[in-house]
């Protein structure tokens, strides 16, 4: 098989050819037929998280060189593992990649990533830059049908991240507004969900005025430029005049988490999701009095991918725009996302 590989933190991927990997015990073995290319892959290429006041996970910990990224997979499983089931050859689906040890308590409740020994795909093991993956049992493919099959790729992280996230707000009504940051991939994902799931009035955050015209463009009421001393009065007048109920920051930087804690309303809720990294000084006395909620997300669980995946062959829902392109053209890819040239999301042939 053909991957294209970290073998060095920083440097360009390398193309390197492997023996064909024999699923083995309840492994299935898929074909990848599109594979997305995604933020936190970055992060990963780069070797560490900024973790803020000059702390960093070191990603070198956990994980060995070379490496394949990749954990937005579709593909056809074309090999079984003698105690493979739920799938059979020829099977085709989404590869969902927040895989847990498949023991523990978090994990028989379905709850794999509360998992202390997660087996992700493209974090810890070896994922999708690649023509091949070995997925651990056959329950994670989840087939999506008709969906095109470049936008179910980008279902399994930007699509459940966005997903995840909205399914963690307070019940919202149409008299109720909901501030989403950041309109990149994930954001621009949450919009067309949020459309579909929520009666409530969707304001978009963003500072770049070519991702606030895609949000206006993906169904978001209002899309404003909430950076500056100003950005709080622009999302509240953008909300109608009162302030957001819900927050969901995809950003997660500290100037779009101060954002979210000031502007969203008493007793409200607001999501952190963004991997930007820093950190915030939150006075103590915020949370009690403006009676705030302030909990993380981090993408989603299967259950979740498998309701999603139902939702979107319901619905008519709204998706990001997906660009298609060569996988050879992987480290170009990534030095686009880098630069902030990437609108939408970018899904990759092998
Ligand atoms: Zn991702
Ligand atoms: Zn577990």
């Amino acid at each position: 098989m053909n991957s294209w590989q970290i073998t060095r933190f920083a440097s360009p991927l390398e193309l390197r050819c492997t023996a064909e990997p024999e699923p083995t015990g309840s492994q299935v073995l898929v074909r990848i037929e599109r594979s997305g290319v995604c933020h936190s892959d970055l992060h990963i290429w780069s070797g560490f998280f900024d973790l803020g006041g000059g702390k960093r996970f070191e990603v070198s910990q956990r994980m060995s060189l070379p490496f394949t990224l990749g954990h937005e997979i579709v593909g056809e499983v074309i090999g079984l593992g003698p105690e493979a089931e739920g799938v059979e050859v020829g099977t085709k689906g989404i590869v969902h990649p927040w895989i847990g040890c498949g023991e523990c308590k978090a994990c028989r409740s379905g709850e794999e990533l509360r998992c202390y020994a997660p087996r992700t795909i493209g974090t810890r093991r070896d994922g999708g830059y690649s023509d091949r993956v070995l997925v651990p049992h056959g329950r994670y493919i989840v087939p999506y049908g008709g969906l095109d099959p470049a936008l179910a790729a980008t279902l399994a992280c930007s699509g459940l991240t966005a997903y995840s996230a909205l399914r963690k707000l307070p019940p919202l009504d149409d008299e109720d507004s909901v501030l989403l940051i950041g309109a990149g991939g994930v954001g621009l994902a949450c919009i067309g969900l949020a459309r579909a799931m929520l009666p409530a009035r969707i304001v978009v955050a963003e500072v770049s005025e070519a991702k606030r015209n895609a949000a206006l463009a993906q169904g978001a009421h209002e899309a404003v430029d909430g950076s500056g001393p100003e950005g709080r009065t622009r999302v509240v007048a953008a909300a109608g005049g009162k302030p957001p109920r819900a927050v969901i920051d995809f950003v997660g930087s500290p100037e779009t988490m101060a954002l979210a804690l000031e502007a969203v309303d008493v007793g409200g809720t607001v999501v952190a999701v963004g991997l930007f990294g820093g950190e915030l000084a939150i006075s103590t006395a915020l949370l009690p009095l403006r009676q705030a909620t302030i909990r993380g997300s981090y993408v989603g669980s299967l259950a979740e991918l498998r309701d999603l995946v139902a939702l979107m062959q319901a619905r008519e829902v709204k998706t990001v725009p997906v660009a298609t392109r060569p996988m050879a053209e992987v480290n170009a890819i990534l030095h686009d996302l880098e630069a902030g040239r990437v609108v939408g999301r970018c899904v990759m042939v092998p």
